[in-house]
């Protein structure tokens, strides 16, 4: 007789976030109204609509725009381009991008959104179509004092640029450079800030700079993995090497390669640029599934979310995970990791310094400023550190974890400022 294997159940991206937010409301007790009113997204945009495409027909796109909350100010998230773009993981998204610019102490709110298509699919001039009737459709729906898009999953700074420039476009010649704030991750030249490219992988390098100096050690010598070698992917190896850490593995939407005597990020780089794959790179893949199980003593997935589950969590062998991606670790996932004594520096605090650099950009833009690189660098350093600290110390207060810990340090300051205003009426 067959038998039949339980089907397994698996937590979908909100499931996750909201697992995450009841865990630290009960831990740290937080007010039941505000509980009631974060439990839920304010708004949420879907619009429908068509571009015409280079062969001369026309196709509909599906976009999403989930506004979160909005108690600290703006609505403030990325837009990505990917399959798996939905209102569930647009509404997850936006509820980490509350928790992230709360806990990064910035005067913004949580957003997200996207289209779902893969870019791959499109041309150049059919994507600047897409992205620019997007912005038209989304219409006052987004505004730089209301909700303020930038890159992520398959989006870039070009992109951002069409986006500034359509919405500008709507306004009165008078007031159309007072919008460029609208968007940020532009390029330096269009009103961009110089080091955003870099600040989501430098803020994750940052990170573990102060987890190692917690731990009494450097980077130096590390074996690390990473998952995607997009922005985030690629500048974080770019970082890890520059401390001496040692490229052992790489894994996207490509191919998985691995080399147990490191990899040399830049030389990596040229190779994807060149050939648009990192199949190829070295003589032969390695297997997709045993990624995560690579020898090495930190992770940092930085491609999309629920890559560690239950399936692969007790097969990793690191000591650390730096979230890089936003929540690559499902609930399933995490129990195994936190039973196994796998710490996570998690993705509010992890990849924060990508929102903390866009909104200097913001203030750039707003007040007709310049930054220097040194400037963002900098400042973006110690905000993380800041940040890192805090959670430890709440980590110890509450004796919960990190990802925790992070969550109440986020959930305090939005509680606070429900308490001081009251709900209208
Ligand atoms: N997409 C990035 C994130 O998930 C950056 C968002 C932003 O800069 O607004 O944090």
């Amino acid at each position: 007789m067959a038998t039949t294997s339980k089907p397994r159940r698996r937590t979908g991206m909100y499931e996750n976030v909201m697992n995450q937010f009841y865990k630290a409301a009960d831990v740290m007790g937080l007010d039941p109204s505000v509980k009631k009113i974060l439990a839920i997204t304010n708004n949420e945009i879907v619009v429908h609509f068509p571009v015409k495409m280079d062969n001369g027909d026309v196709e509909v796109f599906t976009g999403y725009r989930v506004q979160h909350n909005n108690a600290l100010g703006p609505y403030k998230g990325g837009l990505r381009y990917h399959e798996t773009v939905d209102i569930d993981a647009a509404r997850a998204l936006a509820t980490w991008m509350t928790w992230k610019t709360s806990l990064a102490g910035l005067p913004y709110g949580g957003g997200k959104g996207g289209i779902q298509l893969d870019p791959k699919k499109y041309s150049q001039s059919e994507l600047e179509r897409i992205t620019r009737r997007f912005t038209y459709a989304l219409g006052e729906n987004i505004g730089p004092e209301h909700d303020i898009p930038a890159p992520d999953v398959n989006t870039n700074s070009q992109m951002m640029a069409w986006i500034a420039d359509t919405y500008m476009s709507t306004k009165s010649p008078s007031e159309r450079s007072k919008n460029q704030h609208v968007v940020t991750g532009k390029p330096v030249g269009s009103g961009g800030l110089e080091g955003r490219d870099r600040a989501t992988g430098f803020g994750v390098v940052v990170t573990l700079e102060a987890w190692a100096k917690m731990k009494g050690t450097t980077l130096e010598g590390k074996k690390f993995i990473v998952q995607g070698f997009g922005n985030v992917g690629y500048w974080a190896a770019h970082f890890m090497h520059q401390n001496g850490a040692i490229l052992v593995g790489v894994q996207d939407a490509t191919g998985t390669i691995y080399n147990a005597d490191g990899l040399d990020p830049e030389d990596l780089l040229k190779y994807q640029s060149e050939n648009a794959t990192i199949h190829g790179y070295t003589d032969h893949d390695f297997a997709s599934e045993k990624f995560f199980g690579i020898d090495c003593d930190i992770i940092i997935p930085a491609a999309l979310g629920n890559q560690i589950t239950e399936d692969n969590a007790a097969d990793i062998k690191a000591v650390v995970i730096a979230e890089g991606a936003n929540g690559p670790i499902d609930t399933e996932g995490e129990t195994i990791l936190l039973d196994r004594g796998i710490e996570i520096i998690p993705d509010i605090l992890c990849n924060s310094g990508g929102v903390i650099g866009s909104y200097y950009e913001w203030l750039q833009n707003r007040n007709g400023e310049i930054w220097s690189m040194d400037d963002v660098i900098t400042k973006l350093r110690k905000k993380l550190e800041d940040a890192f600290a805090k959670v430890i110390a709440t980590s110890a207060q509450f004796g919960t974890d990190w990802r925790t810990a992070a969550y109440i340090v986020a959930l305090t300051r939005i509680e606070m400022a429900y308490k001081q205003r009251g709900i209208f009426p």
